[in-house]
């Protein structure tokens, strides 16, 4: 499993942290996650992030821990139907929605928000170190990059799975979107709020995930199949 088997490969240089991320994150909700999944991505998460970014504040790891596990559920839900419906009907060829660089977690508009927090800046700046560990480790398998597009784009696909910004993260174009609604009716909340999510300005930690979406996952969960996703063996 691509995810897993990154986080494992991971260096863990400092343990110091893990109990207090695990106290802190652990008990929250994650229901496309299994608890041993969602503990195990913290523990390793943490051991790293904490030695490597020794002076790393508190609060700006254990939030980018939680994006990652919110980024984590919404890689299930869209595994589970909606990414195989862009396979062999993208309407927009060769690449998609990945033609530019939309890596960055912030845009100029957000960095230009009056409101923005310097906890919200700093996770743009450690999830940008955390998607060229993600990108250059699965580029180590076996992959290569498609020139000409996004830069983290391979041939088969993005380079990125756990640390996608939240505008790819939420991204579904037009036509995916009619397709779901079309397949099953009650997709219509998720697209809306899928939609809404990636219009969102990010100024504070909370504007990188959105709740309404993973609510509204939930309730297509018997529709999409999804099943709480559980950790792969740790070697
Ligand atoms: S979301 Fe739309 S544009 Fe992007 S890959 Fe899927 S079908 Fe193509
Ligand atoms: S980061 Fe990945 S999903 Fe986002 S545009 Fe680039 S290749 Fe596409």
């Amino acid at each position: 499993m691509p995810i897993d088997n990154w986080l494992c490969a991971l260096p863990q240089l400092d343990h110091a942290h893990v109990d207090a991320d695990l106290l802190a994150l652990g008990d929250a909700a994650h229901p496309f996650l299994s608890d041993q999944c969602a503990c195990l991505q913290i523990e390793l998460l943490s051991g790293h992030l904490g030695g490597r970014l020794g002076k790393l504040k508190r609060d700006v790891r254990q939030q980018v821990i939680a994006y990652s596990l919110y980024i984590r559920q919404l890689d299930v839900v869209l595994e589970s139907g909606p990414r195989a419906l862009c396979a062999g009907n993208c309407p927009h060829p060769p690449a998609g929605c990945c033609a530019a660089n939309q890596f960055e977690p912030l845009i100029f508009s957000d960095l230009m928000g009056a409101q923005r927090s310097p906890t919200a800046l700093h996770m743009a700046h450690v999830i940008g170190l955390m998607q060229k560990l993600e990108s250059r480790h699965n580029l180590g398998q076996d992959r290569q990059l498609k020139p000409g597009y996004c830069e983290l784009l391979a041939l088969d696909g993005c380079t990125l799975r756990l640390f996608k910004s939240p505008r790819c993260a939420h991204y579904l174009c037009a036509e995916l979107g009619r397709t779901l609604v079309a397949r099953n009716a009650e997709a219509k909340d998720f697209v809306e709020a899928m939609n809404q999510a990636t219009q969102c300005a990010i100024c504070a930690p909370q504007d990188y995930t959105s709740a309404a979406v993973l609510a509204a996952a939930a309730s297509l969960f018997s529709a999409f199949q999804v099943q709480p996703q559980a950790p792969a063996a740790k070697n």
